[in-house]
């Protein structure tokens, strides 16, 4: 069998002779003068080892992935009782979409969808101002990814304030319906911000490792969630991380994943592997491109699905 790198170096040749790269997200500045070109893969084992390939050491928005960490911050804090205000179940509509809020009276169908990531930023709000909520987010990045340099792009946080007249638009409504316990535009701070943490697929996979590990950071020894809940949030990365193209990655790809409007994934080999991939250009569904397909090519060479027989 060949060994992790020979496959990630494979994959990253592959992926460079591709024409059709999907198109680079638009809607704020810093987005859309990133380079459709890049494209960086990490993988980080359980035994913690590692391996990268192409622009795997270059920071990049991670945009919705960071809704993975901010929802496992919240079930921290208030426990199983956050299911009140958030559902847990596929949304099969686009991340920002409103349609579904007003029928099912603002709960919103799960955590990864912009509404309820908002729900969740509300709640990580609770007892806090803005910026104290957000610098414990980013703390809990930095710790599970047992990594201090990891920052929030605040150009990046402005610009989607300036622009998010939808995620606006998802707040009002929610507050409309009572389930919002702060003013919008406090929450959306909150939001805002970290949707605009910076991170490197490296640093990226570094701090996926407690979702493949049973809710243990692998190198500090720390467990920061326990197995049942970092068991959970994977469940909700394979049915609802990619929002109406969840089915298609759990069919392609075959394990929990969370992808971000800056090209960037988050995948998790339960009990074997932390991955992460960066890959700006978006399909239509508003999950990244290449990465998918990347993601698609490694869990298939290293038997990687969680459909996979074992045996085989
Ligand atoms: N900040 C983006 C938004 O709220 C995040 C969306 C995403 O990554 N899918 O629209």
């Amino acid at each position: 069998m060949q060994t992790l790198q020979a496959v990630l170096d494979e994959i990253v040749a592959e992926m460079s002779a591709q024409a059709d790269r999907g198109e680079v997200a638009t809607y704020i500045p810093q987005l859309g003068k990133i380079d459709p070109g890049k494209f960086g893969i990490a993988v980080v084992l359980n035994d913690g080892s590692s391996a990268v390939a192409g622009d795997a050491e270059e920071p990049f928005s991670v945009q919705s992935i960071s809704k993975v960490f901010t929802l496992a911050l919240a079930l921290g804090r208030v426990g199983d009782s956050l299911w009140n205000r958030v559902g847990r179940e596929p949304s099969g509509t686009p991340f920002n979409s409103i349609v579904q809020l007003e029928r099912e009276e603002g709960i919103p169908r799960n955590p990864f969808i912009n509404a309820g990531a908002i729900v969740v930023s509300d709640i990580l709000l609770a007892g806090h101002q803005p910026r104290e909520a957000i610098g414990e987010i980013l703390s809990f990045v930095r710790t599970v990814a047992d990594d201090d340099t990891i920052v929030i792009d605040a150009d990046v946080a402005n610009s989607e304030r300036v622009t998010g007249y939808r995620n606006f638009a998802l707040a009002n409504y929610l507050k409309g319906f009572g389930n919002l316990h702060h003013a919008p535009e406090m929450t959306l701070g909150v939001y805002f911000h970290h949707c605009a943490i910076a991170m490197s697929c490296l640093q990226l996979a570094n701090a996926g490792r407690f979702l493949a590990s049973a809710g243990m950071v692998p190198s500090t020894g720390h467990t920061v969630v326990s197995s049942e809940r970092a068991r959970r949030v994977n469940a909700l990365m394979l049915t609802c991380g990619h929002y109406d193209g969840s089915g298609e990655f759990a069919f392609r790809v075959g394990i929990p994943g969370k992808s971000g409007v800056g090209g960037g994934i988050l995948a998790i080999v339960p009990g074997v592997a932390s991955i992460a991939v960066w890959s700006p250009g978006l399909n239509a569904r508003g999950n990244s491109m290449l990465g998918s397909i990347a993601l698609e090519q490694l869990t298939r060479r290293m038997n990687w699905s969680i459909f996979s027989s074992r045996s085989a």
